[in-house]
């Protein structure tokens, strides 16, 4: 069937539970396009091996983020909900763009850099070339919106680089991908104790999860880092109190933002009541998702025929880019 929709493609990988960040970086934009654009949207199991070799939990955890996906709002049967290794497409893609990419350029990855730093023992090749992998993964069905989260700008970028050399060099096959996101700049949600941002893998105590239970999320939040309060009149807000803010202005309304923006500005904040106030707005927000996502993982029948029908709509596309990306290559010799 042709769909004359623009192209859009994004993926989270299955390395735990979704949180947070995950919700407003990527799925609330994902949720948001799927009645305007083509969408493709995939659970990146390949993605998670570059640093989750042991697959012991990997079923369960595909399982959880398609059901975390659909509990947040995405309709499998509105866009292609699949996993990136059924699409065996994918890989071969992969290998043609690897050489078109330089190794000084994949070393200078600020994800790369950190994840050497994290885990100095398993620094392979897959991590090396993720990049390379993700640009794949787009371009593979010629998407020009990417929604993500600010942590991917650098990755997009880089991908525009592959779309170019590869089009300069072989002739206008894809569109240059670019990061999306509704009105606003690219997001980022901080962490609780203002070491950096809500992850799957790292800093699980500071980071607020789509399955955490009430009293787990009370019991972070109160955890936030604060000081005494302002001092002074229209005070800066150190930047721990600033993602204390941010966070409420993801959950809380205007009303209660604008009470403790006032308090603030007046020194008569008091940080104990903002906390207990962004907890309760937490647990609103989070506990619907979090028992709907339970409802979905006890229907494995439904989640297997997700996976069957995302797939098929996903390698179709794939294989018609594969025919053009093999004949604009030469790679067709009969
Ligand atoms: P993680 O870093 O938690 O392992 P992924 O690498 O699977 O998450 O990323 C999935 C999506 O979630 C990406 O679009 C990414 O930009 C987004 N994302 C992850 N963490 C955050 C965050 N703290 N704030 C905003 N977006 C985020």
């Amino acid at each position: 069937m042709k769909d004359d929709r623009e192209i859009v493609m994004s993926g989270i990988r299955p390395t735990g539970f979704l949180h947070l960040g995950n919700y407003f970086g990527a799925i609330r934009n994902y949720v948001k396009m799927q009645d305007d654009y083509n969408c493709f949207f995939m659970v990146a199991d390949w993605h998670s091996l570059t640093t989750h070799p042991d697959t012991k939990q990997l079923k369960s955890n595909v399982h959880r983020v398609l059901a975390e996906n659909i509990a947040c709002g995405l309709n499998p049967d509105k866009v292609a909900l699949y996993c990136q290794s059924h699409v065996h497409e994918t890989a071969e893609l992969y290998l043609y763009l690897n050489m078109l990419a330089y190794k000084g350029e994949l070393e200078k990855t600020v994800t790369f850099k950190d994840k050497v730093r994290q885990n100095p023992e398993n620094v392979n090749a897959g991590l090396l070339t993720y990049p390379v992998l993700q640009a794949a993964d787009i371009i593979l069905h010629r998407a020009k919106f990417v929604p993500v989260g600010k942590d991917q700008e650098q990755h997009l970028e880089m991908a525009r680089n592959f779309v170019n050399r590869f089009n300069h060099r072989y002739g206008e096959v894809f569109p240059e991908p670019q990061a999306f996101n509704y009105n606003q700049a690219l997001i980022k949600v901080p962490s609780l104790d203002n070491t950096g941002k809500m992850s799957k893998s790292e800093n699980q105590l500071a980071t607020l999860y789509l399955a955490d239970n009430d009293a787990t999320i009370r019991k972070k939040v109160m955890k936030a880092v604060t000081d005494s309060g302002p001092v002074e009149m229209n005070s800066a807000k150190p930047d721990y109190i600033e993602n204390i803010f941010d966070l409420m202005k993801l959950v809380s309304s205007a009303e209660v933002i604008n009470r403790f923006e006032d308090e603030f500005n007046n020194c008569t904040i008091r940080y104990g009541d903002m906390k207990k106030q962004l907890a309760e707005d937490m647990v609103n927000f989070i506990s619907p998702i979090r028992n709907q996502v339970e409802a979905i993982l006890q229907d494995e029948k439904y989640l297997l025929q997700v996976m069957e029908t995302g797939a098929a709509k996903a390698i179709e596309s794939a294989k018609a880019t594969m025919l053009q990306v093999r004949k604009a290559m030469g790679l067709q010799y009969y």
